[in-house]
């Protein structure tokens, strides 16, 4: 298979409130996409309204930890006390495909990326300010006080680790935001080292 017909990895991360779920929801609306999501695994329950095999695949400790030795992820991180991760075989056949494959991962995740799959596109949302998101992470509500607070200290050092990706993209307005990653995908397909191969 020549380069250019295998799909990109993009990988959406940033601190917890920022607003990535939003904006990848957004981005999936773009019309006449070909985009597909990487559902991730977690250990954390469902929250009201979430769907087992489409927000994520709940699993028990047990589950996560058999698949963890089984090298059965391309990355997973320990975030505030719970596990999440990337499947790794579903991934892999989309990209074959040539579909452009979007995970939403925290950033210890996409440094795991980062360092086995270089070639991927690493994008670090960011929000129009830090007090927005701090306020947005208080009001949210979805979680008990004692993990808001972890979480905001978790994002304050996040921040400090942008400088690791590709892009960053201000979340402003989700739809502004969703429409800088598409343009973002397609420079990436323009990129030389991508496209040389088509001529
Ligand atoms: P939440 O509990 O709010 O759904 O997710 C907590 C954090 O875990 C978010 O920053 C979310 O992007 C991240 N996350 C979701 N799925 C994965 C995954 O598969 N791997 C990693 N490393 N982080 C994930």
């Amino acid at each position: 298979m020549k380069l250019n017909e295998r799909g990109l990895l993009v990988v959406i991360s940033g601190p917890s409130g920022v607003g990535k779920g939003t904006i990848r929801k957004a981005l999936f609306k773009i019309p006449d996409n070909n985009f597909c999501y990487s559902v991730s695994m977690t250990t954390r329950k469902p929250r009201q309204g979430e769907v087992d095999g489409v927000d994520y695949f709940f699993v028990s400790r047990e589950e996560f930890e058999e698949r963890i030795k089984n090298n059965g992820f391309l990355e997973y991180a320990e975030f505030v006390g719970e596990y999440y991760g990337t499947p790794m075989d579903y991934i892999e056949k989309q990209m074959d495909k040539g579909k452009e494959v979007i995970i939403e991962i925290e950033v210890q995740g996409a440094l795991q990326v980062r360092e086995r799959l270089p070639e991927a596109v690493f994008i670090f949302i960011v929000p129009p300010s830090k007090k927005s998101l701090l306020d947005r992470l208080k009001i949210r509500g979805t979680e008990e006080a004692s993990k808001i607070q972890e979480r905001i200290n978790k994002a304050e050092r996040e921040f400090g680790l942008a400088y690791k990706y590709d892009y960053i993209v201000v979340n402003d307005q989700v739809e502004n935001a969703a429409d800088r990653i598409y343009a973002i995908i397609r420079a990436e397909h323009a990129k030389t080292e991508r496209s040389i191969h088509k001529y």
